[in-house]
């Protein structure tokens, strides 16, 4: 199987860009995560990352239209023909339904990674991230093998700024209120494929395999 459309739903820390990555390479799609994109923004100092960095430090989403905007650019690109994985996209039904009009309504199969919010919280404050790579580690249980150093390609790994609990909080509450109400708009069109987050990533990824081809 190669190509098709996903769409990763689910709470901060379910770990949906861990099986992103290897879920496109497999398929050979793109790997589209608005969180990326904004902090490379940030990180480059454009006048995205200016729009954006004060929402993505309180733990607040970015604005629908500066997001939706990015998303139907990046869609433009050629890579995008054979298919795409987004990746926290979209995140309110404003986007949903932007998503919709830019794909003529298909927009594909819609992964929802299911995780309690005691499991987010433990993740998401152990996560440790490399700055260079992206690559993510976890103080308990994804160790990297020299301390504080990425297994990929060495660079010193961090705690990601809204990683810490206050924010990490404010980002569960925001995923609740916001867009929490997505599960039940796609479950409505039978687009929905839920997927336990819980476990080890090899074992998520098996189940997630399990499920997109059962579709
Ligand atoms: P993530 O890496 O997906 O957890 O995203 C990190 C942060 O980027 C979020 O807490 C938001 O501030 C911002 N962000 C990412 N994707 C979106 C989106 N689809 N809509 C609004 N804000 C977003």
């Amino acid at each position: 199987m190669a190509g098709g459309r996903f769409i990763f739903l689910g709470p901060p820390g379910a770990g949906k860009g861990t099986q992103a990555v290897r879920l496109a390479k497999d398929l050979a799609i793109p790997h589209i995560s608005t969180g990326e994109i904004l902090r490379s923004a940030v990180r480059d100092g454009t006048e995205l990352g200016t729009a954006a960095k004060g929402y993505m430090d309180r733990g607040e989403l970015v604005p629908d239209e500066v997001v939706a905007g990015v998303v139907a650019d990046r869609l433009t690109s050629d890579d995008c023909e054979a298919g795409y994985l987004l990746d926290g996209f979209p995140r309110t039904l404003a986007q949903a339904r932007a998503l919709e009009q830019r794909t003529g309504g298909n927009v594909g199969q819609v992964v929802y990674f299911e995780l309690s919010e005691d499991e987010v919280v433990e993740r998401l404050t152990g996560r440790r991230t490399c700055p260079s790579c992206g690559r993510n580690f976890h103080v308990k249980y994804l160790k990297p093998q020299t301390e504080g150093k990425c297994d990929t390609c060495g660079a010193a790994l961090i705690q990601r700024s809204d990683d810490t609990e206050a924010t990490v909080l404010e980002r569960l509450r925001v995923y609740r209120e916001q867009t929490g109400d997505l599960v039940g708009y796609y479950e409505e069109r039978n687009l929905l494929t839920t997927v336990s987050a819980a476990g080890a990533p090899n074992d998520v990824y098996a189940t997630l395999k399990t499920a997109i081809a059962k579709e």
